[in-house]
This record gives C-alpha cells, structure tokens and sequence, in this order.
C-alpha cells in the first residue's frame, strides 16, 4: 500500500469511497456537511492530477431499494459549490455505472447513487463488489465513519486492487491520530466517557483500562455507577442489568490502577424537559421522584482539574442533556476544558456524533487536536478490533 499523494491519478478512473452520510432535513437540505468537507481533499487531489473521480457513499439506512430520502442526488449541488466544478450524478451503479463513466473526462466528478439501495453493499456482497470495481483502475478509501464495517464498497472491493488502493487523506489522518493515542500516549492519558448508556460503551471502557491513568465517567451512564456503590439515584437513566457490571468496572479500576472517576454532584429535574423544576443535590442522593440529566458544579471542577493536568485526553459522550439548555453546562464546562488542555500541549481525541455536536454547539472546534468523523470506528479500533476497511487496504 503507497501513500496516494505519492501518486499521480492522471488519466486514472479512481473510485472514492467516502462517507457523504450526513443529515437532511424533510425538504432534503443538508443540514451539517462536515463530512463532506473532510472528504474534499481526497477528491480535489484526484481531480486535479487529472484524474476521474467516481464518487461511492451510502447515505441512511435504506431498508428495501430506492427511498427519495436517502438519494445521494440531494448533495450534487453543494458538492458542485465546494469543489468549483461540476460534478454529475449516476442513478443506479450496476445499469448505467460503465456508461456514465465513459462519459468522463479527466478531471470530472461523478457520484454513485446510494449503496446501500442494494442488499449486496451491506452483505459484502463479492459479485457486487466487482461489478463496483469494474468502474475503476484504482480505489481510495476515505469513508473512517464506516470503516469498521465489511461492505462491499468498503472492504471485498479492495481485494480487486492489489496494486492500486489507496487510504484517503482523511482516513489516513483519523488512523494516524488514533495511533497517537493508542501507541504513543503523553501522560497523564485522560479518557472522558460519557453519554446514555454503559452498553454500546463497555468494551471500549474495559480497553480503556489497559492504556489510560484517569477514567472520567459523566451522563445518563454515571447514575448506574452510582447506582453499584449504594447511590440514590431517585428517577435518574438506570440500566438495571448493568448494575453489576458497573461495580466490576469499579473493582477492576483499582486493580489496574486506573483512577477513576464519577461525578459527585447532579442536576435534577423533575420532569425531562428543559423548563421544570430543577434542584442540584449529591448524586449519592437524588430526591424520589427527580431524575439526574447533567453533572453539577462541583464534578465540572473535579473533572476540569484532572484534564488540566492531562497531555493526551479522549473524549466520547456528553456529560448531560446537553440538547436541554439547563443541562448543557456540564458538557460545555468539560469541553471547553479540553480546549483549554489543549492550547496548554496536550492532544486531544474528540469523537462520536453527540460529543461532536456539543463541540460545535460551543464552538470549541478550533480547540481540538483532531475530531474524529467516525464514533463507531473510533470507539472499536480504541477498543484495540481491526477495522476491517483499514486492513483490506493494508493487505
Ligand atoms: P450516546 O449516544 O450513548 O453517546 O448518548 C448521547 C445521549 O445521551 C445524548 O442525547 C444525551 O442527551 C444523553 N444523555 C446524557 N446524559 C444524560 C442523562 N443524565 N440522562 C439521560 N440522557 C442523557
């Protein structure tokens, strides 16, 4: 695998695979392009070696074929503005994809409609994957939000170019960012955990353990921590099935030595809504009948401390409600600390779709080492699991 800015793509039909999975609003306006923007580099690259580019995304997740929702056409137009160049649409890959793609020129743009509209992309369907990469003399990937997954676009498709793919810019720069992270750790290495759930975040918690001096833990899961060692937690987010579980992460903190930490104060409401009645209290003693949706002020000033001091910090979850203006402080307060971190040298790891919300919201972008565009693939390759999209490049 060589680097593609060691290469030239002229006269190159090259298919991208990126991750144009963004939100749109009913009336199919794009409502955060972010991904699309990072993913410009990669095709300006392309285009102006001389190269055609041929765009392959999926957008949503389609259940059975076409849904007008979940078109890819609903992004030519803004691609057309950021790229300054026009770029064409081909509505269905497998019938039309060899003739529209004759069509081009060097330096044109072409994008493939949705993926996902068929099966076969989810499956890793391999006659899919060829009829794909047919299309191309080369394959980039630069599609990080789904590289942990084997698709047919994003994993088998690589087996067609043994000598011709390639990382794209920004998956090149999520792994390297990662790496730092994970092999090459400035200490004290702080990992900030937040969000819902402990579910979807356990096993990343437990990798966590092996690499990191300080664990904080904030959010909806913190309560069943709480919860393990005795807490009342009155109607605060409960997973009742991870009640032990949470005291074993306790337990298994101290013997690795990894200090962790649990908010000591809460925000509580009486109902989930912005406006209600609202008390701060000990989150060892929540009244019945309130529920905890964001850390207080004396956590804000426990947890700012202990990042203040870090040199590599990884944050993934909000500490609160933060979509609720009364209990956005406590991911406001945390995140404008690793900024502030940051400025001071320390590098820092932001990732997952909630946590690059509330930096966005706060305008904090421009105080992170790096924001990841991939929560899921962030979280598992943090977890120590191959990312399947990566491997099949390396192979
Ligand atoms: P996740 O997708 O697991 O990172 O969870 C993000 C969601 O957790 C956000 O929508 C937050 O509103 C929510 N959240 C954070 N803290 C709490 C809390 N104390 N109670 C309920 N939900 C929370």
């Amino acid at each position: 695998m060589s680097n593609m800015n060691d290469v030239s793509f002229k006269g190159k039909r090259v298919l991208i695979r990126v991750d144009f999975n963004v939100p749109l609003d009913k009336d199919f306006k794009i409502l955060d392009d972010s991904r699309i923007i990072a993913s410009l580099p990669t095709i300006q690259k392309v285009i102006s070696d001389g190269g055609r580019a041929i765009i392959l995304s999926h957008l949503g997740r389609p259940k059975k074929g076409f849904e007008k929702r979940f078109s890819l056409k609903h992004i030519v137009k803004h691609l057309t503005n950021l790229l300054s160049t026009s770029v064409s649409f081909c509505n269905d890959a497998i019938s039309n994809g060899e003739s529209d793609v004759k069509k081009m020129n060097d330096g044109d743009v072409l994008v493939l409609e949705n993926l996902r509209f068929y099966a076969e992309e989810s499956s890793g369907d391999k006659v899919f994957a060829k009829r794909l990469a047919i299309l191309g003399d080369a394959y980039i990937n630069d599609a990080f939000g789904t590289a942990h997954r084997k698709h047919s676009s994003t994993y088998v498709i690589a087996k067609f170019f043994p000598k011709n793919k390639y990382f794209g810019l920004l998956l090149n720069r999520e792994v390297n960012s990662l790496k730092t992270v994970l092999h090459n750790p400035k200490r004290p290495f702080t990992a900030i955990i937040g969000g819902a759930k402990i579910s979807g975040k356990i096993d990343v918690i437990k990798a966590l353990f092996e690499k990191v001096d300080n664990l904080i833990i904030g959010g909806g899961m913190a309560y069943t921590f709480v919860k393990s060692i005795g807490g009342n937690i009155g109607n605060s987010l409960i997973e009742k099935e991870k009640i032990n579980l949470a005291k074993e992460i306790i337990t298994l903190a101290e013997k690795k030595g990894v200090n962790l930490f649990l908010p000591t104060d809460s925000i509580n409401a009486d109902e989930f809504k912005n406006d209600t009645q609202i008390i701060s209290s000990s989150i060892f003693n929540i009244n019945p009948g309130y529920m905890g949706l964001d850390i207080g002020s004396e956590s804000i000033k426990l947890f700012s401390s202990i990042i203040h001091r870090s040199k590599t910090l990884v944050w993934n979850g909000p500490m609160g409600v933060f979509e609720m203006e009364n209990f956005s402080v406590g991911t406001k307060k945390v995140g404008q600390a690793v900024s502030l971190a940051t400025k001071n040298g320390a590098f820092s790891l932001v990732g997952g779709g909630d946590s690059i919300a509330a930096i966005k919201l706060f305008n904090l972008e421009g105080g992170i080492s790096y924001i990841s565009t991939g929560g899921g693939a962030m979280l598992k390759y943090l977890e120590g699991k191959e990312l399947a999209g990566v491997s099949a490049i390396i192979d």
